[in-house]
């Protein structure tokens, strides 16, 4: 027997939901599916493949003030920051759940950042496994599924008679108190099947191939829009600006690529990556060798497939680690 929860059940679970918490979930966005805060249960999306952008911005906003100095009385001091109310992310998938934790051990690893983690602590994952995957996904190369409940509070897996309930954490079940819960004995449904990708030893091969001339032939190809880091429900670089504002500065925190030139320019003006190239093995150098290196070993990509989508020229993420197992196996051959 397992939890379960009718369509219609769901469906007043969640309104009795919107009523306590603010509730931030799939929408239908002209052609898009995007993750909005939502006043009525009608307004969300329970079916959907890959929504445009990740939710990573819940947790981490495109820009955020960090603080707010005022010049008070000939003395500089802080104004406080507005509370972050308690809310629930519905609808996500294991793969956006999984990014939200490959964020979670760099932000909130000794010694911590306040700001992303008053807005984790306040917000609970409720996930929707998928029921169809795109060509582009690799979530299970990427070390997830789609059905994976571990980075999740609690997960939905659709079945044609309703939703099969994993309830995983505390706090997720505390938003089932007092809720009639149904039990049916029933099988999960299969999960749909997944690329491949050869991303097994990715960490060692970046190893071996940094100086190959791959990532400058590569760059030549790349217009360095940013997309694929925008895009990214795990990529985290940020830059950090003062704003002078009548008798008060402000310090804002803003998304930013690691591939954008400039990124990594020193106080002086030398730049240690000066060239298109090396910004771009940047990029896959902290996703497959430096985050893993830091983090268990864990690749900084959830195998989500949306920058393979919103790459202007077709650059693949995919096809990018075969080239790399290919360069690395010509080198081993080679000595
Ligand atoms: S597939 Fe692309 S967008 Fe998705 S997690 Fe990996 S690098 Fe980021
Ligand atoms: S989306 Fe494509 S073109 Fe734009 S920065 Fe990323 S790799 Fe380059």
């Amino acid at each position: 027997m397992k939890p379960f929860l009718s369509r219609d059940n769901l469906l007043l679970w969640l309104k009795r939901l919107i009523q306590e918490y603010t509730v931030i979930a799939p929408v239908q966005a002209w052609d898009t599916v995007l993750f909005q805060p939502v006043k009525r249960v009608e307004e969300i999306v329970l079916s959907y493949d890959v929504s445009t952008l990740s939710p990573k911005d819940v947790i981490f906003p495109p820009s955020e003030t960090l603080f707010i100095f005022e010049r008070k009385n000939g003395r500089w001091e802080a104004r406080p920051l507005p509370e972050v109310k308690k809310q629930v992310l519905f609808g996500l998938h294991p793969c956006d759940a999984h990014g939200i934790s490959l964020m979670d051990a760099a932000f909130l690893s000794q010694p911590g950042d306040p700001h992303y983690q008053r807005r984790r602590d306040a917000t609970i994952l409720v996930g929707l496994a998928c029921a169809r995957a795109r060509p582009e996904c690799f979530c299970e190369s990427a070390g997830s599924g789609p059905q994976d409940v571990s980075h999740l509070d609690v997960l939905l897996i659709p079945t044609p008679q309703g939703y099969i309930l994993q309830v995983r954490t505390a706090r997720g079940a505390a938003l089932f108190t007092g809720f009639n819960m149904e039990e049916l004995e029933i099988d999960n449904p299969p999960p749909p099947a997944t690329t491949p990708v050869p991303v097994a030893g990715i960490t060692d091969v970046a190893k071996r191939i940094f100086n190959d001339g791959y990532w400058e032939r590569l760059a030549d190809r790349c217009i360095h829009c940013n997309l694929c880091a925008y895009v990214c429900p795990c990529c985290y670089c940020f830059d950090i600006r003062d704003y002078p504002l009548k008798g008060m500065v402000e310090r804002v925190r803003s998304w930013e690529s690691c591939q954008a030139s400039g990124f990594a320019r020193l106080a002086g003006g030398y730049d240690p990556r000066p060239s298109t190239g090396a910004r771009l093995r940047q990029r896959f150098y902290h996703k497959f060798l430096y985050y893993p290196t830091q983090f268990k070993g864990q690749v900084k990509c959830t195998g989500c497939g949306r920058c393979v989508r919103a790459c202007p020229v077709n650059i693949d993420i995919r096809e990018i680690v075969s080239d790399m197992q290919k360069i690395e196996a010509k080198v081993a051959r080679a000595t």
